[in-house]
């Protein structure tokens, strides 16, 4: 960003009111995001309110960190009691943001790009970056930044080196569009498609069309797909044909860059087309739809800006993948292993060092760093900043690759290393000087990187759990947005997560500002504020050995009767004290208090004044079935009434909580101060209508190790239990009854998926293995295999053998491993 005054800023953005100690304090720095305070001094921040946070909550924590300059909309503020900080007044902080960013964007007069759509949005930008870059300096969107808060934050990066901008525009909403095109102001635009994304929030596909298409209404050219008739007929509809020029691609003989043939090869598509009577064409190494479809837009947008064919056919050639999440896996030595080697930009850097800087679970962080290429810098000012960010995100070891970054080595004041390039560094570095540390993996795509990751990586298994924490968040503000705003919400961990890995979860949970967090074991709770998790935990079945050691880690153990009530009392040291929760059991029958015990439960802790009641709560028996709703309100009314006996014994409100998951959704009215949320943060949920809105977390996954061709008569595994009763092919995977495929799936009641159809188990399952029946499919070995992946495969397989998603998922053996991504 260019450098503005605080007295500029609030001009801009029509502020009500600026109270600032000195208002020509220059700005070069936007912030929203209280957690990834890079530079302080000339920062920014903007509150902005959402459903779920609201930024003007951070505001004394970001002064204590240094930031000292803010736009807020809170009127009710006490500036006064934060004396050294500047405050703009205004009415809404969103609308202030973005007008902030449609009068940085009025300051430049380079090509500007917009692309929208439902699919590829992405993909086209990074591949225009990739076809782009070494002739001119681009900015585009990071990763997908093209929401409402996303575009300023994209657009406020312009500077005067930039000699083009890509910028991607997405909406959810109807009327969303025009406030990304006053700040987008597109010279050409591209859209990409219109597909089924978000259609909950539009009329129909002609409608969402419409909304796209305001992006471009002023665009000198727009690009196309011709053969899309929704697009097609909205363009006609809304009159741009005739106003704005336009470039499509397509099948039908109107195209501009008609396709005549579309051969796919083993692993390439050659799309031959004629432009104006002329014919050309492109090899790609691709051969799925959607990268053709990609591949077209980024050709229209090249031969738009005049790039030559024979350029245009030699770069077509190396497109790269563009790398959409970014990964965690684990690695040798103890070491946690963040990959992101398709592409480095400081933009791109900045982002994965604040999730590198996120993690807390090892005490020391290594980036592996290539040479960024093509930030528009000289090699001094590119390090100097990189240097200055990794020192800001608490970075203890560089590794650099690359002659620049080697140059540079005096700028950087932290343990380093350097290597001219990556065969340098694997035949030089000892790999076992890195240990219990978590490492990012950084580097532009030429210095492949992933032979690095193949080296630190643990030697997997083929068999994976992908969880997907996106999805994990998606979950939560799911049941966020169903609940008061008030309410805490404590998150279920035990059994590992459901399966899905403690820490990872616990760490991206506080991330999100969870409340609280409930593990089973005084060990799992030891472990995860080892890992540095601050977050109150309690802990549901405190061990009379334990409760020394939970008072020490200021964990909070639930009591459920008398007897660990006084094992407890015994193990309070001096000069401590510990908070508990209180079990009522009002009809699972199970752990807990009765009614008749309270009176004397109260006398006893009244007794001991180190210990504090923080909750009383009780969990429901069937609150996914209406059959048992009669029971439910039963079980409801008798922890209200019980409650009520705390309050008046301790005379203040102690919190009380009894709903899970499903009670969130069908007994909502009683939410009381707190839910406990499991199994549907992982995305699983036994109501129809919510399992269509959760995202699935974990996919299970492997691989086909063998194929075999089996004769008619033969059988197939142990004890024969398969029988080919006509030639058939079978296929080997490395899934058993050990890593939590149960057996029960054997001969046909279990089944996979491979290419989205549904394949049978043959015969029994093994230890470690099992057979399925891909006698009509096309299958080759290597393929890959997905045992569930979606909330509704889990509920089916769960039904197949008579049990509940629970236990499918928390069996999942600990042997397979884990791999966290974002998406
Ligand atoms: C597991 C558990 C929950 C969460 O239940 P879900 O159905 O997975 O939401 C809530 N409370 C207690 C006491 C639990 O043991």
């Amino acid at each position: 960003m260019m450098k503005y005054t605080l007295k500029n800023i609030a001009d801009i953005i029509k502020a009500s009111k600026l109270k600032a100690s000195d208002s020509t304090m220059e700005i070069s720095q936007v912030l929203i995001d209280s957690r990834n305070i890079s530079k302080k001094k000339n920062t920014i921040f903007f509150a902005l309110v959402g459903k779920i946070h609201d930024g003007h909550k951070f505001i004394p924590e970001l002064i204590k960190e240094g930031v000292s300059n803010f736009v807020v909309s809170d009127k009710k503020l006490a500036t006064k009691d934060f004396p050294t900080a500047n405050f703009i007044f205004v009415e809404d902080t969103l609308v202030a943001l973005q007008a902030f960013a449609k009068y940085h964007r009025a300051q430049f007069h380079i090509p500007v790009l917009g692309i929208t759509g439902s699919n590829g949005k992405t993909i086209v930008k990074e591949w225009l970056h990739q076809l782009m870059y070494e002739d001119v300096n681009i900015i585009r969107s990071p990763k997908s930044f093209n929401s409402q808060v996303g575009v300023p934050l994209s657009v406020l990066g312009l500077n005067k080196q930039h000699q083009l901008a890509i910028f991607e525009a997405g909406i959810s909403e109807s009327d969303e569009m025009a406030a990304l095109k006053g700040m987008i102001e597109p010279e050409i635009g591209i859209l990409t498609n219109i597909g089924t994304a978000h259609d909950e929030n539009f009329f129909n596909h002609n409608q969402k069309a419409g909304e796209k298409l305001r992006l471009f209404t002023d665009v000198d050219t727009l690009i196309y797909c011709r053969d899309h008739k929704v697009v097609y007929q909205t363009l006609y509809q809304a009159g741009l044909l005739e106003k704005i020029k336009t470039f499509s691609w397509g099948e039908t003989e109107e195209a501009n860059l008609r396709i005549t043939a579309i051969q796919k090869k083993q692993n390439k598509t050659k799309i031959s087309a004629v432009l104006k009577g002329k014919e050309l064409a492109i090899e790609i190494p691709f051969i799925d739809n959607a990268s053709i479809e990609n591949a077209m837009h980024a050709w229209s947008f090249l031969i738009h800006q005049a790039y030559s064919q024979s350029v245009i056919e030699k770069r077509m050639k190396l497109l790269n993948p563009v790398a959409m999440r970014l990964e965690m896996k684990e690695g040798i030595n103890s070491c946690a292993i963040i990959n992101d080697y398709y592409n480095s930009d400081l933009k791109s850097l900045e982002i994965a060092l604040d999730f590198l800087n996120q993690q807390t679970q090892h005490p020391k962080k290594t980036v592996i760093l290539s040479d960024i290429l093509q930030s528009g810098k000289n090699a001094e000012d590119l390090y100097t900043e990189v240097a200055k960010m990794l020192m800001q995100k608490g970075v203890t070891r560089l590794i650099g690759i690359g002659k620049d970054i080697s140059s540079q080595a005096d700028l950087f004041d932290i343990e380093k290393h350097f290597f001219d390039t990556t065969s340098d560094f694997l035949a030089n570095y000892n790999l076992g000087f890195i240990q219990n540390e978590t490492i990012l993996l950084k580097g532009a795509r030429v210095y492949a990187f992933e032979t690095i990751s193949k080296e630190l990586q643990q030697k997997n298994h083929e068999t994976v759990l992908e969880i997907n924490l996106s999805a994990l968040v998606h979950n939560l503000n799911y049941f966020r947005n169903k609940l008061d705003k008030d309410t805490k919400i404590m998150a279920m961990l035990k059994a590992f997560s459901y399966g899905s890995g403690s820490y990872e979860i616990a760490h991206l949970l506080e991330y999100h500002k969870i409340d609280y967090i409930a593990v089973a074991y005084v060990d799992e709770g030891i472990e995860l504020r080892k890992a540095g998790i601050k977050t109150p935990i309690m802990i549901m079945n405190p061990e009379a050995e334990g409760l020394a050691a939970a008072i020490k880690y200021k964990l909070e153990p639930e009591i459920y009767n008398f007897r660990i009530l006084e094992q407890l009392i015994e193990a309070i040291p001096e000069n401590e004290s510990i908070k508990i929760h209180i079990k009522i059991d009002t009809g699972m029958h199970r752990l807990g208090f009765e009614e008749n015990d309270i009176a004397s439960l109260i006398k006893t802790v009244k007794k001991h004044p180190k210990i504090h009641i923080q909750s009383v709560f009780s969990h429901l028996v069937g609150s996914d079935d209406a059959k048992h709703d009669a029971f439910t309100k039963k079980q409801i009314l008798l922890l209200e009434k019980i409650k009520e006996q705390f309050n008046k014994a301790f005379d203040k409100d102690i919190d009380s909580h009894i709903l899970n998951s499903s009670g969130i959704i069908r007994f909502n009215e009683h939410q009381m101060d707190m839910v406990r949320l499991g199994i549907g943060l992982y995305g699983v949920s036994s109501e129809k209508e919510t399992q269509k809105e959760l995202m699935q977390v974990g996919t299970l996954k492997t691989i086909v190790s063998q194929i075999k061709e089996i004769e008619k008569g033969e059988s197939i595994g142990y004890d024969r239990k398969g029988k080919a009763s006509k030639k058939m092919r079978i296929a080997t995977i490395p899934i058993g009854y050990a890593d939590g495929f149960f057996r029960a799936f054997s001969n046909g009641i279990g089944h996979c998926f491979i290419n989205n159809k549904r394949v049978p188990i043959v015969g029994n399952i093994c230890m470690d293995m099992c057979m399925l029946d891909i006698t009509d499919l096309q299958v080759k070995e290597g393929d890959e295999v997905i045992i569930f992946s979606d909330g509704e495969q889990i509920n089916t397989l769960a039904k197949a053998i008579d049990t509940i998603p629970y236990e499918l998922l928390t069996n999942i053996s600990r042997r397979v491993k884990r791999v966290y991504f974002y998406d």
